[in-house]
C-alpha cells in the first residue's frame, strides 16, 4: 500500500463504459435503529440457528469436495416452499436475487439487446444491465407510481425491449403490480421477469405472478430469502420459470456458484420456514403504521405493500436523512425528490422513527 496515493483507477485499463461509474452502496453503518435495506429486523429464531449448525456441520467435514452443482436438495425444498405445483425443474436458485437476474441477463441480454424497466425501479437493474454490456431503458411509471397494461404495451411497442423487468411490489416506491401488466408484458415475446422480491408483504392475499406461469414459457419469477425469509446474510435469491429457462441458465452461471455452506443453511432454514416467515404479519402491521401515522404527521408515505414506506412531503431529505442518524436511525435517500425510504422494523423502532421525525419536523 505504500505508494497507492500516486497510483489511481485513471492508470489502469478500465473498460471504457465502466469509467466513471458508482459502485452500488448502500451506507452500512451500524447504527441501533437500521431501516435502510430493507432486511427483516428479527434475528434468525434459536431453533432453526440449531438447525443450521446441525446441517452446517457434516457439510463443512465434506468440505474437501465440490457441492452438488445442481443444488438438487436445495431446489426439491424450494419448489415444496413456493407451491402453486411448481417442480424442481422450474426452480433455479444462486446468491442472492441479484445473481439470479444477472444470470438471466447473461443468458438472454447482453450486447446489442435492450432491457426495459420502469421506473423509479431498483437500482441494481442499470448495473447489472451494465455489466452484461446490454442497454438500459427506464419508462417512467404513472404519477402515483403505479404501472399499468396500457403503459406496458406502450413502452414495449415503443423500445422493442429483448427482457422487461417488472419489480411486484415495486422497491423503491412499494406499489403492488397488477397482473394486467404482466400479461401485457406477456404478450410481446420478450422474456419478462417478475421480481417478486417483497411479494410476501403484500396486502392483496396471493399477488404473485406464480400462476401465470404455465401459459407463459417466457414469463420468470424471481424471489429472494433477503426479506420476509429474514436471511439476507446467506445470500439465497431463486427464481421460478419454464425448465428450459432453468436449464439455459446453466450456460452462464459458474461451475458450483452455490458453496455446501449456503446449500445446508438454506436447506435447513426452509424446513423451519414456518418459523422464519412468523414476524410478516408483525412487520406488515408496522408497514401499515408508518403510513397511518406518518400521514397523520402531515407527511405523504406512499401506500406500501413490502416492507418498507416511501414517504414523501420531506423539503430537505438530506438534512432529515442527517438528523435521524444523529438519532442513532438510519434511513435510504433513494434519490427521490422530497422522499426517503424507511423500513418496517420492530414496534420499538417504528415508535423510534417517528417519534425523532416528530421532533424534526418541529425543530
Ligand atoms: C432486496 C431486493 C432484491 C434482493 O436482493 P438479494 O440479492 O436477493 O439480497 C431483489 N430485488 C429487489 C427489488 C430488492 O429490493
Amino acid at each position: 500500500m505504500t505508494s497507492s496515493n500516486e497510483f489511481s483507477l485513471r492508470d489502469l485499463p478500465l473498460r471504457p463504459d465502466l469509467v466513471g461509474l458508482e459502485p452500488y452502496g448502500a451506507p452500512q453503518l451500524h447504527v441501533p435503529v437500521q431501516l435502510n435495506v430493507n432486511e427483516s429486523a428479527f434475528d434468525v429464531p434459536e431453533p432453526v440457528v440449531d438447525a443450521i449448525v446441525e446441517r452446517i456441520r457434516p457439510a463443512a467435514r465434506a468440505a474437501n469436495r465440490y457441492p452438488d452443482r445442481e443444488f438438487t436438495e436445495l431446489r426439491e425444498r424450494l419448489a415444496n416452499f413456493v407451491g402453486h405445483g411448481v417442480v424442481p425443474e422450474q426452480v433455479w436458485a444462486a446468491n442472492g436475487s441479484n445473481e439470479v437476474l444477472q444470470h438471466v441477463l447473461q443468458a438472454f441480454g447482453g450486447p446489442g439487446r435492450k432491457l426495459l424497466s420502469f421506473s423509479p425501479t431498483y437500482s441494481m437493474y442499470g448495473l447489472l444491465a451494465q455489466g452484461v454490456g446490454m442497454e438500459y431503458v427506464r419508462v417512467p411509471r404513472r404519477e402515483d407510481f403505479t404501472v399499468d397494461a396500457e403503459l406496458v404495451s406502450d413502452a414495449i411497442e415503443e423500445h422493442e425491449p429483448d427482457i422487461v423487468i417488472l419489480c411486484g411490489p415495486n422497491n423503491p416506491t412499494g406499489t403492488g403490480l397488477g397482473r394486467d401488466a404482466v400479461l401485457a408484458a406477456c404478450a410481446s415475446g420478450a422474456m419478462v421477469v417478475v421480481d417478486e422480491a417483497y411479494v410476501e408483504f403484500s396486502r392483496e392475499y396471493d399477488a404473485t405472478a406464480i400462476p401465470l406461469l404455465e401459459s407463459h414459457p417466457r414469463l420468470l419469477i424471481s424471489r429472494t430469502m433477503s426479506k420476509a425469509f429474514a436471511f439476507a446474510g446467506v445470500r439465497l435469491g431463486y427464481l421460478i420459470a419454464s425448465p428450459v429457462v432453468t436449464n439455459a441458465l446453466r450456460l452462464v452461471r459458474l461451475p458450483y456458484h452455490l458453496s455446501a455452506l449456503t446449500q445446508a443453511a438454506a436447506c435447513a432454514a426452509l424446513e423451519h420456514a414456518h418459523l422464519m416467515l412468523a414476524q410478516v404479519d408483525a412487520l406488515r402491521q408496522q408497514r401499515d403504521r408508518l403510513v397511518v401515522e406518518l400521514r397523520r404527521r402531515g407527511f405523504s408515505p406512499y401506500p406500501s405493500d413490502a416492507n418498507f414506506v416511501l414517504v414523501g412531503g420531506i423539503e430537505h431529505p438530506e438534512a432529515v436523512f442527517d438528523a435521524l442518524l444523529a438519532e442513532g436511525i438510519i434511513v435510504r435517500n433513494v434519490g427521490i425528490e422530497s422522499a426517503l425510504r424507511i423500513t418496517a422494523g420492530t414496534e420499538a423502532e417504528t415508535t423510534a422513527v417517528l417519534e425523532a421525525l416528530q421532533a424534526i419536523d418541529r425543530q
